[in-house]
């Protein structure tokens, strides 16, 4: 729903918390030469590219592959993200999830979930630890997948409900990742009100549902399918019932004479009293501003 805000030259720093790891089955080699010794002569790509490459490039390198390494040992072994160890399963690197979870929050900003904007998925600290709220989900199934396992762009901070419970597997995203720098669902794609009966005023949530509409196309509906959005915000109604009762109360006649009134702007005085983010750069940052924002454009307010 809405694009991931990443330090810059973060590259770099991953490559290396990554790339350096030893394990013991590298028998003294990094992750990097144990790669390039072993696996770069089969996945033909660097591993820089592999684990670093912008969104594009990885849509890239899973074209080139295709499923073929669904099943494939080998691969999962090394691009092992989670897996311990069992009786037939052996990683030969493994506690990379925390060391990767712990980049996520020195390097990305965490406010609330990037696919739903319903939860948040802050960080706070606990005996002086940063932890954090958050999941990572593969947007490129790792099951599939397995060298994308570990690859900075295809891992989305999201919620437990996006990522564990929701997400529809068989329904892929492909380039509509908010991990994709060309993501522009946020002004592509707007919540709009739809009355029940075109007659009556919206009093209660059953005059009217809410869906989200994309503009000229429908790019993004496999986005909307695969995490439920529609039916996810319907029991988020209540927040539209609240912005509409307050634009009773304040038409524009009002906002103008409180701001007479207080000697604060026009734009200062519908902060106050709708409490959004009125620029996309801030939207991650509290649940459901999106759907805030976009019925305020509704409403004429913003
Ligand atoms: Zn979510």
């Amino acid at each position: 729903m809405l694009k991931i805000k990443y330090s810059s030259n973060l590259e770099d720093s991953y490559y290396k918390s990554i790339a350096t790891s030893k394990a013991d089955k590298f028998k003294g080699l990094t992750f990097e030469e144990y790669y390039d010794k072993h696996y770069k002569r089969i996945l033909q790509s660097d591993l820089k590219d592999i684990l670093c490459g912008d969104f594009e490039k990885l849509l890239e390198i899973k074209t080139q592959h295709g499923t073929k390494f669904k099943d494939d040992k080998k691969t999962k072994r090394l691009f092992n993200y989670d897996k311990q160890s069992t009786n037939n399963f052996e990683p030969l690197i493994s506690k990379l999830q925390p060391k990767i979870s712990k980049f996520f929050e020195q390097y990305v900003e965490v406010h609330t979930c990037y696919y739903c904007n319903i939860e948040f998925i802050n960080t706070f600290k606990k005996h002086n630890e940063t932890k954090n709220a958050f999941t990572l989900d593969h947007v490129l199934e790792k099951v599939t997948y397995p060298f994308l396992a570990l690859s900075l762009y295809n891992l989305a901070p999201s919620c437990y409900t996006c990522n564990s419970k929701v997400k529809d597997s068989k329904i892929e995203f492909d380039k509509f990742s908010p991990t994709n720098q060309n993501f522009d669902f946020t002004e592509k794609v707007k919540f709009k009100i739809f009355l029940q009966n075109p007659n009556l005023q919206i009093d209660k949530e059953n005059d009217f549902f809410v869906k989200l509409i994309e503009n000229f196309s429908n790019q993004y509906d496999a986005y909307i399918e695969s995490l439920n959005l529609d039916d996810r915000y319907e029991y988020h109604k209540y927040k539209v019932i609240e912005l509409i009762k307050k634009r009773r109360d304040y038409p524009d006649s009002r906002l103008k004479e409180l701001s007479i009134l207080t000697g604060k702007t026009e734009e200062e005085i519908k902060q106050d009293l709708f409490g959004v983010y009125l620029d996309n750069k801030n939207l991650h940052k509290r649940p459901l501003s999106k759907l805030t924002k976009d019925i305020l454009e509704q409403l004429e307010i913003i």
